[in-house]
């Protein structure tokens, strides 16, 4: 690496890195991307669900243009009991018009950000791992890769969401936060004929399942399935403190998950063409408290700990996006004005909180907490499976009313009128 001072030095080549060095190239600085994989997106992993609305005011052509999977217009959230499930199917036509949600896969939208940024004029260096930051007093002004040290006005932390750099730093705390969830996820290749058929989708619309139950075998977190193009996206999501208090593995959980007689059918004569594990984090009030500046340095995406899960949808690439935005715009005008002190830094946290990222992260700040309940995991799917028994269960016993079945079924489970009132209560006010 040479002398050069840059405008912009991005550190990692996820969305929020690819995003902010695309932003800032197109306002004419000087930007280099350093990604320590053969290139971006080779160590990512999303689910794959990406609600994409913000990437269409960075890309016009966004859904023409970049490698989108399908269009998500059905959303099926499924209760799975040991030998049952309970679906809810929500299939609108408003969601294709305007397309608000779509399947991708990482390692081709990825490669297509990536290509974009190099139109733009960001030079990438992938292969390279950054190991420390470069600091003049409080000022941060570099960083060092092995024996090399490249220079810029400003760095961002894009690293995703283990940032090593922003735990040297004392940014982020070293120790696990509380909320870390492991994602183990296969990508399974289909027909497409088949996909449609399976999944009753046509063109390019698709389905997004949200699973919660006999999937996670009791571990606080989810499953998920989507459909891509030509392939199957499916997971799960497990709390790293759960999953070890209940002495299982994440690739148990994940066979188990896989072999269930209600999710086996849908990937039967499907070929293994992907697999992986990363982290994510939902460290809920942790998150929204964050520093995400100081002198020269700003902190996006994940390694800032912008992820949200709601049970019902898993968002952060669309916030690793949004936080590049602010970021950029921050940058553009502390470029414009040189000065690159905290209190121009602070204008990063202004454009995060004045925009959905920020308050977005405020809303969801007890979800995380909220999903530590266990009887989310077995409690209530096995409960209502067993009141669509007692209707649809016809054993030439005199029938009972809608209230008395439903009462049955609650006296029967081993849940309480408390659970079911603190439950409400506290989703209501966490979700
Ligand atoms: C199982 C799972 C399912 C998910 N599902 C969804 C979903 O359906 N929808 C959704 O919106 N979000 C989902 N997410 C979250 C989403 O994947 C992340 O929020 C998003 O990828 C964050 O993007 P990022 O750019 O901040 O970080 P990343 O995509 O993690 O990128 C960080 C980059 O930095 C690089 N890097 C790290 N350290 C260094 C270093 N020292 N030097 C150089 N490079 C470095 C890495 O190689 C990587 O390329 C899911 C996450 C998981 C784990």
């Amino acid at each position: 690496m040479d002398e050069e001072i840059f405008d912009v030095i991005v550190v990692g080549g996820g969305i929020a890195g690819l995003v902010s060095a695309y932003q800032l190239a197109k306002s004419g600085h000087e930007v280099v991307l350093i990604e320590r994989g053969v290139e971006a997106g080779s160590k990512n992993l999303s689910g794959g669900v990406f609600y994409s609305r913000i990437m269409e005011e960075i890309f016009p052509d966004f859904l023409k243009e970049a490698p989108v999977e399908r269009h998500i217009t059905r959303n099926i959230i499924s209760f799975l009991n040991q030998t049952s499930a309970v679906n809810i199917d929500y299939w609108d036509q408003r969601l294709a018009d305007p397309i608000n949600a779509v399947s991708v896969l990482r390692v081709k939208l990825d490669a297509w950000l990536s290509g974009k940024c190099e139109e733009a004029g960001v030079m990438i260096m992938p292969g390279v791992r950054v190991d420390s930051l470069l600091k003049e007093g409080d000022q941060y002004v570099g960083v060092k890769a092995g024996e090399d040290e490249l220079r810029a006005k400003v760095i961002i932390l894009a690293d995703g969401v283990n940032s090593f750099l922003a735990q040297d730093e004392g940014i982020r705390p070293k120790q696990l936060p509380k909320y870390l969830a492991v994602g183990v996820k296969s990508v399974i290749g289909l027909p497409r004929k088949v996909i449609e058929d399976r999944f009753r989708v046509r063109g390019n619309e698709g389905v997004a399942y949200a699973i919660v139950g006999d999937c996670t075998k009791s571990v606080a977190g989810g499953g998920f399935l989507y459909t891509n193009s030509e392939s199957i996206s499916i997971g799960v999501v497990l709390q790293l403190e759960s999953i070890e208090k209940k002495g299982l593995t994440s690739t148990v959980i994940f066979d188990q998950f896989l072999e269930h007689p209600a999710i086996a059918p849908l990937i039967a004569d499907g070929e293994l063409l992907e697999y992986g594990c990363h982290l994510t984090m939902e460290d809920g009030p942790a998150m929204v408290a964050q520093e995400v500046s100081r002198p020269g340095l700003l902190i996006v995406g994940d390694a800032a700990g912008f992820t949200v899960n709601t049970g019902l949808t898993i968002r952060g690439m669309d916030f690793a996006a949004g936080s590049a935005l602010a970021v950029a715009k921050t940058i553009d005008n502390a470029l414009k004005n040189k000065d690159f002190s905290q209190s121009a830094m602070n204008m990063y946290r202004m454009e995060l909180d004045s925009h959905w990222v920020g308050q977005d992260m405020k809303t969801y700040k007890n979800a995380p907490a909220f999903f530590e309940t266990s009887r989310l995991y077995g409690d209530y799917g096995q409960l209502l499976a067993d009141i669509f028994y007692r209707i649809f269960h016809h054993d030439l016993t005199p029938r009972k009313r809608l209230t008395s079945v439903v009462l049955g079924a609650f006296k029967a489970s081993s849940l309480k009128v408390t659970n079911l009132i603190r439950d409400a209560f506290f989703g209501l006010k966490s979700l």
